[in-house]
């Protein structure tokens, strides 16, 4: 699956719509310091189902809602919207019935997130499945962070083994057995 278009509205520093073509090959981000470029990685993690505040620089998960200016109010909500193309019906079976998947997340001050695959409710958890089957996720060694090189090299043996585990791609499959051995 490729990612094909980003498009923020209140999240973080993009208080206003916006919309990210995304081509095919390199895309290259640049901008000066505090221009949102973290912020725009963050909210593809975030889209992905990421569920950890901390990992999006924030306290709480609401962090992630523009928080206002001297010259702009504050938003109540934030959302991001992946579109992905999946021409090659690469797509878990239960999302894999058409050749464009629109994935969002939206979150409201004090009352969480939800999320919607082509405008039909979805849970986190089918969401996180979706991106860990086609190896990628909130938490993919694909997405790497501001200073992540320097923390894995002093990580435990259990956290790198993590890391091995997602660009080895069976981290998915972890996922399901966990899944099957609470049912
Ligand atoms: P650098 O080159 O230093 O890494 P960057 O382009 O990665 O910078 P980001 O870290 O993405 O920049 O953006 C930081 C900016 O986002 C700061 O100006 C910060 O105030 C703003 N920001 C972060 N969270 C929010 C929020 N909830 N509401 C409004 N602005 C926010
Ligand atoms: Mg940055």
């Amino acid at each position: 699956m490729r990612f094909s278009k980003l498009r923020l509205n209140g999240f973080k520093s993009f208080v206003d719509p916006t919309d990210l073509s995304i081509s095919r090959g390199l895309t290259g981000v640049v901008g000066p310091n505090g221009c949102g470029k973290s912020n725009l990685l963050e909210a593809l993690r975030w889209v992905m189902g990421e569920s950890r505040a901390r990992a999006m620089r924030g306290a709480g998960m609401d962090d992630v809602i523009f928080a206002g200016t001297t010259r702009r109010p504050a938003r109540s909500f934030a959302e991001v919207t992946l579109v992905l193309d999946n021409a090659q019906r690469l797509a878990p079976a239960m999302f894999n019935t058409v050749d464009q998947l629109e994935v969002t997340r939206r979150i409201t001050r004090d009352s969480g997130s939800s999320y919607k695959v082509n405008d039909r409710d979805a849970r986190a958890r089918d969401v996180q499945m979706l991106f860990a089957d086609a190896s990628t996720g909130a938490q993919s060694p694909a997405l790497v962070r501001q200073g992540q090189i320097a923390e894995l090299i002093g990580a435990k043996p259990k956290a790198r083994r993590r890391v091995l585990e997602e660009a080895a791609g069976i981290s998915g499959l972890y996922q399901r057995r966990h899944e099957a051995e609470l049912k």
